[in-house]
């Protein structure tokens, strides 16, 4: 038997062992989910929304349950993860509110007598899932999803199995009809033949490029849709006039957040030359006093990383950059701990062509880079091969709002970390993705966007 056991990445010990599905069982919830979408597809967005807000009271009722799960598998601080669970609970409100609205026909006035265009359910959508927002990550994908009338099917990370369980039996405890969401415990190697059951009918994915072009190349040859939300090293531009309480405050929040592994968080902060040595002393000092420790702690600020093997290659990451020439300033060196724990670490002197520029740092890793002024920043956000969540710091809005839309990346925002937001589309550009999550632009990405004319 094929198995799977999550590991604490606290304690590194055994939480529990899980049975992968062999590739007839996995084939069987394929088909149980095809059917239960020939009757799912019939329903009203009322009877929808109705299931919908059941789920969110689920997520109300068990928040400190799935969070304690989240904290468990992947550590994350038990505060964090209770907002998690919170942000799921307003998705699908969200949408069991405004479905109606932003799948609505739309009128088109053309020669004919009636023209339209309306918005159709797909089938059977394979979500494929990072562990780093093991609740919210699926939630993002699955409630438009099934809003518009789909039936999902998900392939979670490995070490979140407990949390993708979790979510099946939370929509089985609201009144999904059975097989409208199921949890695939397999592998990523079973990936390519779920692709290719005639009954998928498309593909989201979440999480690295490499895992990004491997499920692209294998639906490409498949002829199906996919959507790719991949990983972003997004710069933050710190203005010479920027306040610098705020922006070491929102410095560190964003680079430690989820024990910095978030992929629309700041990751480069670019700051102006007249600023750069007074930031990197008041972001050290912040940096320094933020507390690493047990997740499960109220007063911890970052816990340890989800994996081990993830903490040994953010610390080569690390090593790679300072003997390329960055400076280390804080942190940089592995806990002498059990636990898949790193420090709060930063860099500077980060130039183009160094590990830290140029690729993603998926944990505590802040990188500093001088820019001589607001052109050269541009420049210097824009040479990233990423395109995910940028931003810009500084007093004076409306010269913030002129870079924003300069920022070569699917969101940009002034003043304030970007994070996702049901009302607005999310999603990248470039190497960190293609097609839009959340909003209107989100939930049509599953539909068949149809013409209908009437002559
Ligand atoms: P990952 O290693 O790519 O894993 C993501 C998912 O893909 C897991 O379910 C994994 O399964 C599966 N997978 C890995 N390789 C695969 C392959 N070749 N074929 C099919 N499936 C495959 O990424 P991660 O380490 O979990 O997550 C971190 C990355 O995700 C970062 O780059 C981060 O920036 C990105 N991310 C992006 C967003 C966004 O919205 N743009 C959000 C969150 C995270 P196993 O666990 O079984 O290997």
């Amino acid at each position: 038997m094929n198995t799977i056991t999550t590991i604490n990445p606290a304690t590194e010990e055994p939480i529990k062992t899980y049975n992968r599905l062999t590739a007839s069982e996995t084939a069987a919830q394929i088909e149980r989910a095809n059917k239960a979408f020939q009757s799912w597809k019939n329903t009203s967005y009322s009877e929808r929304a109705k299931l919908m807000n059941a789920l969110a009271d689920i997520f109300d009722k068990n928040k400190e349950t799935y969070a304690q799960l989240t904290t468990e598998e992947m550590g994350k601080t038990i505060v964090q993860s209770r907002k998690e669970i919170e942000k799921c609970a307003w998705i699908c409100r969200y949408y069991a509110e405004h479905t109606a609205e932003l799948l609505a026909h739309q009128t088109i006035k053309t020669e004919a007598n009636k023209s339209y265009v309306s918005f159709q359910p797909l089938g059977v959508i394979l979500a494929v899932m990072p562990w780093n927002f093991p609740f919210y990550q699926v939630i993002r994908f699955l409630v438009p999803a099934l809003m518009a009338g789909n039936a999902g099917v998900l392939k979670h990370a490995s070490n979140v199995q407990g949390c993708a369980f979790a979510l099946q039996q939370a929509l089985e405890d609201a009144g999904f009809p059975q097989g409208v969401f199921s949890n695939l415990n397999v592998s990523s190697d079973a990936v390519e033949s779920i692709i290719e059951n005639k009954h998928i009918v498309a593909v989201t994915l979440t999480g690295s490029a490499p895992a990004g072009q491997s499920v692209a190349s294998i639906a490409g040859k498949n002829l199906k849709k996919t959507v790719l939300e991949l990983g972003g090293s997004d710069a933050y531009i710190i203005l010479e006039d920027a306040d610098l309480e705020k922006a070491t405050d929102l410095a560190t929040y964003g680079r430690l957040q989820n024990n910095g592994q978030t992929c629309i968080a700041a990751k480069r902060f670019i700051v102006l030359e007249e600023i750069y040595d007074d930031f990197i002393n008041l972001f050290k000092q912040k940096m320094k006093a933020a507390k690493m420790g047990e997740p499960t702690d109220e007063d911890t600020y970052y816990g340890p990383l989800a994996r081990v093997d993830l903490r040994d290659e953010l610390h080569e990451q690390v090593t790679k950059t300072i003997n390329q020439g960055g400076k280390l300033i804080l942190g940089g060196n592995i806990p002498d701990r059990k636990g898949a724990y790193y420090p709060a670490t930063i860099l500077s002197d980060i130039k183009p062509g160094m590990e830290a520029f140029e690729e993603e740092l998926f944990g505590p890793v802040a990188s500093v880079i001088k820019a001589i002024d607001e052109n050269h920043a541009i420049k210097l956000a824009n040479l990233s091969k990423f395109g995910l969540g940028s931003g810009v710091i500084t007093e004076n809005k409306s010269r913030g709002e002129k870079l924003a839309l300069q920022l070569e990346a699917g969101s940009s925002f002034v003043n304030k970390l970007v994070v996702s937001d049901p009302r607005l589309p999310f999603g990248g550009i470039k190497t960190s993705g293609y097609g839009r999550e959340l909003s209107g632009y989100g939930i049509r990405e599953f539909t068949n966007i149809k013409s209908i004319w009437i002559d």
